[in-house]
């Protein structure tokens, strides 16, 4: 009996099903691809492009039909071009480069060197979509992580650079704003005599939220809910929560902050603690999972997404809070999208209560109209022009161009710091080590480059390392994820390499199954990095792919998290906060309600959920841990078989990501070989990293002991870190410490009570089938197992790369299954 409005919900629901079978995953399989290249009509559409009749026939046209008309047709002329003109430069004219009665602006005229496809086989030549292909493998293929194995030879000298040099057009201008009002350049401390601090605040007027402070202050006065929105690096983060402060917000209750990325709030409370020249952790803190840098004195706290969202479990109307921002609200991560449904319910409970949502400029509208037409409060930003290059060929591995474009710009283009977007951990410390060395090659032949790495993961003293100014007459290039895209603001940026790739999860919903995947980025996201370019002059962005790559292969926006990724551990979070109903939450996006039920299943799977959707004594205990209830399931579980002291080692140096060992230095010591050292008896991944963890505490928590076995020390210190507060929340939910270090089966069964639903059966070839839902899967290269290949395995993570590997490998015995989860596996006779 569910009403007319149900009803629609519902079938709006089915069909965000339907698109979430297709649409948000975004599975780059090569079959995916040949499927999608056959479907291409090429022929009809050489025809047409060779026709320009179609430009002046009765169809009306629209501008943007005209200019993609155009468009597609420079790239094929110029390809045509290519294949007859061999040995000559050729031109190439892009679309905007025709003027209204269309003759060429000669400005707009570039010349690409032929020389590069000189080598490529004929028939590919005279493929009009060749460029397309070539993208295509470069998805399947190369969108891998090579590090390690593969490395090209390069001659240490200093032709390299040129003769590795990569092609770009200029394509166009990202325009600035206001740029005429210039930017007062930064004058040195010493140059003006003034303390650090005035400099600071000198510094804080310059930007460009400083005009709208008033208006700003008063429409906060008087709206209870305000979207902001401004260019990236305008100063709203630094700065709002400091003007509420000086208006008095902070005397019944504190100000908090949202960040969708760790590092932000760790960065810029530290920075806003600078500008009020007070300590960090004292009135301005920041909180992030397993760190609490916050005190009873704190008034402006920044945190993770995720963290207010455990607040709320033990602080339901986030009483203690006067002001919440929710901020980047662009990004849509996954507690953001939650964190709107919930605080809109509290806004509306708590008239005292003021909620901002700050945003970079987009998707405005769209908040707005989410919270009761909010009114929206946008300012203008400034930046500079930046100009857009693109590559005239896809290239084949992006680290390497990467690498290439980085020293030819620090060889050829004038000073100026270099921003790198990187998708991750892995790939920043393989281009880091590659880039140093090749520096190293370079000698004393070209200027100081001072590389900077920035990652989730990475330790505040080395995170603070980007923000000090590059000295005179060196050139600094920052090695960033998507942190850097609009949550940190770097001054001094004036080039940026963007390869067009992220991290990203993706989940499909119909088995359950989640990995992580290099990922082309969205046009909207290729825009903001370019804006890195423009903070404080002119810039440049080389993107590291074509021209129609990015028209044609980009989607216009990212997809929000929510709609791609396992919602198991927020379901179990709104459920325990007395959210039953989830169908009816007040989603921005709904999640397709398959990947729900998914979680659902899942949860009631694991024990947290009975058969009424409620929450068992196991699932509270569950909700208690600050991490994914499999995992919380590994370790309530634990205190069954007694080795709870074992398990959260084991769950700490999980969680610490892959990057336990040193990427190999020299070629004698690899990073396996160190790894292979902790392998006991090979029952796999998770019981040699208990023995890492335990090696170490025995010698005492010992650096050295670290040098000697290639392990990096910051790692394990933040497992040390890890472990001492899940054995905190243990004692909270009354699971006595055990240990059983002997009895390894009891361990690798608490193993299994959490991952069941991730096992693998070896198959003849070599590969492994999962068993619920059967699909192929590899074991890693980097775990223990890769050459043992056990009959039947538990892994911790999917991971897709050029094949699904399982990361974090352990062998169990079939028997396990039918014993520990006898609701999920059954015996096949
Ligand atoms: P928005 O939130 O609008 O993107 P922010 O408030 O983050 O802008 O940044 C404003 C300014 O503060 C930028 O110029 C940025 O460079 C500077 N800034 C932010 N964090 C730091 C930091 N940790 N160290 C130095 N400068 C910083
Ligand atoms: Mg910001």
């Amino acid at each position: 009996k569910m009403s007319k409005k149900e009803q629609e919900e519902v079938a709006r629901r089915d069909s965000a099903v339907e698109k979430g079978d297709t649409q948000p995953i975004r599975n780059f399989s090569r079959q995916e691809y040949l499927k999608k290249r056959e479907l291409r009509k090429l022929e009809e559409l050489k025809d047409y492009l060779e026709d320009e009749s179609y430009l002046f026939g009765d169809e009306k046209l629209t501008e943007a039909e005209i200019q993609d008309f155009r468009y597609k047709k420079a790239i094929y002329e110029l390809i045509k071009k290519r294949t007859q003109e061999e040995d000559n430069v050729g031109e190439y004219r892009m679309p905007d480069a025709y003027d209204q009665d269309g003759s060429v602006d000669q400005e707009k005229r570039f010349a690409v060197s032929v020389q590069r496809y000189r080598d490529t086989g004929s028939t590919e030549k005279m493929n009009p979509f060749a460029e397309q292909e070539a993208w295509e493998d470069h998805q399947i293929g190369n969108a891998t992580l090579k590090f390690g194995a593969k490395n090209k030879q390069v001659s240490d000298n200093y032709e390299f650079v040129f003769e590795d040099q990569i092609d770009f057009i200029k394509a166009s201008v990202l325009a600035g704003d206001n740029y005429e009002d210039a930017m007062p350049a930064k004058p040195s401390q010493e140059s003006t005599g003034k303390s650090a601090f005035d400099m600071l605040r000198e510094e804080r007027k310059n930007l460009p939220i400083y005009s709208y402070r008033e208006q700003l202050l008063n429409a906060v006065k008087d709206h209870q809910v305000l979207i902001i929105v401004g260019e990236t690096g305008s100063g709203k983060t630094t700065q709002i929560p400091q003007y509420l402060h000086e208006a008095g917000y902070t005397k019944h209750g504190k100000v908090g902050c949202t960040q969708p990325q760790r590092v932000a709030a760790m960065s810029v409370s530290a920075r806003v603690a600078q500008e009020m020249g007070v300590k960090l952790g004292h009135e301005v803190g920041y909180s992030i999972r397993f760190e609490d840098c916050t005190s009873e004195k704190t008034i402006l706290k920044y945190m993770t997404d995720g963290m207010l969202l455990r607040e709320l479990l033990g602080e339901p109307d986030l009483g203690s809070y006067s002001v919440i921002i929710v901020d980047e609200a662009h990004e849509r991560t996954l507690h953001t999208d939650i964190l709107f449904g919930l605080v809109k319910d509290i806004a509306r409970a708590r008239p005292d209560m003021k909620l901002l949502i700050s945003s970079a400029t987009m998707d405005a509208e769209k908040f707005s109209d989410f919270f009761d037409q909010a009114p929206i409060f946008s300012f203008p930003g400034r930046r500079y022009p930046v100009d857009i290059c693109f590559t005239t060929a896809p290239e084949a591995d992006y680290m390497d161009a990467a690498i290439a474009t980085v020293l030819t710009i620090h060889v050829k283009e004038p000073l100026g710091d270099v921003l790198v977007f990187l998708p991750g951990q892995e790939e920043i410390e393989a281009v880091e080590e590659n880039l140093k060395n090749k520096i190293r090659g370079l000698g004393t032949k070209i200027r100081e480059l001072i590389i900077c790495p920035i990652y989730a993961n990475l330790p505040s003293e080395l995170q603070a390392k980007i923000f000090e100014p590059t000295p005179e007459g060196a050139r600094k290039v920052v090695l960033a994820t998507n942190i850097a895209e609009t949550s940190l603001t770097i001054d001094g940026i004036k080039y940026v390499v963007d390869p067009g790739f992220s991290k990203m999860k993706s989940y499909n919903p119909r088995t359950g199954m989640e990995s992580l995947l290099v990922t082309p980025i969205s046009k909207a996201s290729a825009t903001q990095r370019a804006g890195r370019a423009g903070r404080t002059s002119a810039g440049k962005c080389y993107r590291l792919y074509t021209a129609y790559n990015y028209y044609h292969d980009l989607e216009d926006n990212t997809i929000p998290e929510i709609q791609r990724t396992n919602l198991a551990s927020v379901v179990l979070s709104l459920k325990s906060l007395g959210i039953h109903n989830l169908l009816n939450f007040d989603f921005m996006d709904p999640p397709p309600s398959e990947a729900l039920i998914k979680s659902l299943e899942l949860l009631f799977a694991l024990g947290a959920l009975n058969q009424l959707g409620e929450l068992t004594k196991a699932g509270r205990r569950m909700a208690e841990f600050p991490l994914d209830p499999m995992l919380s399931k590994m370790i309530v579980v634990s205190d069954k078989y007694k080795c709870s002291d074992e398990i959260i080692s084991i769950a700490a140096m999980l969680s610490i990501g892959p990057s336990i060992f040193y990427r190999p230095k020299d070629k004698q010591v690899h990073a396996y070989n160190a790894m292979m050292n902790f392998h006991v008896g090979n029952v796999g991944d998770h019981i040699a990293l208990l023995k890492i963890y335990n090696s170490w505490k025995e010698t005492n928590y010992s650096t050295q002991w670290c040098y000697e076995n290639y392990i990096q020390v910051r790692s394990m210190k933040r497992a040390r870190d890890i472990r001492d507060q899940l054995e905190g929340l243990l004692e909270r939910v009354e699971i006595e410490v055990s240990s059983n270090s002997n009895e390894l089966d009891s361990i690798r069964k608490s193993i299994v009570a959490g991952f069941f639903p991730h096992t693998a059966k070896l198959q003849k070839n070599g590969s492994y089938r999962t068993v619920k839902h059967p699909q192929t899967v590899h074991i890693h290269p980097a775990s223990g197992l890769s050459q043992v290949l056990p009959r039947w395995v538990v892994y911790h993570q999917l991971v897709l790369t050029s094949k699904e590997y399982m990361r974090q490998v352990t062998e169990l015995k079939p028997e396990w299954l039918i014993e520990i989860a006898p609701h999920y596996y059954q015996l096949k006779d």
